[in-house]
């Protein structure tokens, strides 16, 4: 049986999830649009997931729009308001070390006048809040800012941001793909006026997402069509992917709290028994302001054999990944995200990341912990051969 500590690039659908979406994949397919009973249960089902979604953060049904994905929510947050009403602010602030849904999406909006800036991270890769005090201004017209990094784990100040662009009169959105779920987010607690999230990475399905849209923000739609979710996003609901978003996002309500003390846990025996096994290990994003599940290692001298490292770790029956799975193809690259906290190129092709969900155990910790410093020293051996 595979162990997977790789819950950071999709997480597996718990089984209550699939259990609630079933009958919508089967008997239960009417479309919510349509006026008949069938039509009628989906348009139902589709608001009760609604309702769900919106528990999780604090927010108002009505201010939850369903789309098909994170990357999705995060191009609707950022496109949609940059274009929905003409402004004399061109300003788009993001961090260095956004998703690409960020990133490119904010880059795209250049040929549209934007003009970008990129905020930096120190080595932990936690956003400077003075930095943004300095640089939002009466013509920032959006900021965006993650909850919780997807390569290195760390979790921002974004509550603290928010109120800085609240305070500039600039838009907040922040992408919380990682966070929603794994930490306590709640959109009534700071001036969060946008926020995505990604159903697949609290355990349910994917190709299902959504942004909060606070009540009284203005979003041009970037999908046009049959005018579906307060025409934000025209198409025919996926209903079974809602549904599954909506039970998960219950059960990350009822259970995160509990879910989060025991990753805490795992997460720090696995570091100490690392760093017990291997003196050159050493943790990459800040030591503890970082997601529950989240372990990125490197190992001194050895960041250019990460790849190397996730591979023998996949033979060894453990999934892993060097960063993220979007990067999957550029995987031994240096990473954008760590030469912006500061790393070498040779450096910044080291991050070995770990990332523990619902599901896993101490006993696969142990396992995790008792192989790697094996292969760590194997590939040691291999290279200090080849030189
Ligand atoms: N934003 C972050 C921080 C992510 O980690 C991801 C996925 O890895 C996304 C956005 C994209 O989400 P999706 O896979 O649903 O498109």
């Amino acid at each position: 049986m595979t162990i997977y500590f790789d819950n950071s690039a999709t997480t597996p659908v718990d089984p209550r999830v699939a259990e609630a979406m079933a009958p919508w994949h089967s008997a239960a397919f009417g479309n919510p649009s349509s006026l008949h009973a069938l039509g009628r249960a989906a348009r139902e089902a589709v608001e009760a997931a609604r309702e769900q979604v919106a528990a999780l953060i604090g927010a108002k049904a009505k201010e939850i729009v369903f789309v098909a994905s994170g990357t999705e929510a995060d191009n609707l947050a950022l496109a949609g308001a940059f274009r929905a009403s003409p402004s004399d602010r061109d300003g788009v602030i993001v961090s260095a070390i956004e998703h690409p849904a960020v990133l490119e999406t904010a880059k795209a909006l250049r040929s549209q006048g934007a003009a970008l800036t990129l905020a930096p991270v120190d080595s932990d890769g936690l956003a400077d809040t003075d930095w943004f005090r300095r640089h939002v201004s009466a013509t920032t017209r959006i900021v965006s800012l993650m909850a919780a990094n997807n390569v290195i784990g760390t979790v921002q100040p974004f509550a603290e941001v928010a109120a800085i662009a609240r305070q500039a009169g600039a838009l907040f959105h922040t992408d919380a793909v990682q966070a929603a779920g794994r930490i306590p987010l709640d959109v009534r607690a700071a001036p969060i006026d946008l926020l995505s999230i990604s159903a697949h990475k609290l355990h349910g399905p994917k190709g299902v997402g959504a942004l909060y849209v606070r009540d009284g923000v203005a979003l041009a739609p970037i999908i046009h069509g049959g005018g579906q979710e307060r025409g934000l996003r025209s198409a025919t609901e996926n209903v079974a992917g809602i549904v599954g978003f909506g039970w998960a996002a219950e059960l990350a309500r009822e259970q995160g709290a509990a879910d989060n003390v025991r990753l805490v846990a795992l997460r720090e025996r696995l570091i100490e028994g690392v760093f017990a096994a291997c003196p050159q290990a050493y943790v990459i994003g800040h030591r503890h302001r970082r997601l529950p599940g989240h372990v990125a290692l490197a190992f001194s001298g050895q960041e250019g054999e990460a790849i190397r490292l996730m591979l023998a770790l996949d033979e060894a029956g453990v999934a892993a990944s060097t960063g993220s799975a979007c990067s999957a193809s550029h995987a031994d690259e240096p990473s954008y995200v760590l030469r912006a906290l500061g790393f070498d190129p040779f450096r910044a092709r080291g991050a070995l990341r770990l990332t523990l969900g619902r599901f896993n155990t101490e006993a696969e910790v142990d396992r995790v912990v008792s192989v790697l410093p094996g292969l760590v020293g194997g590939l040691r051996r291999i290279a200090t051969a080849r030189r």
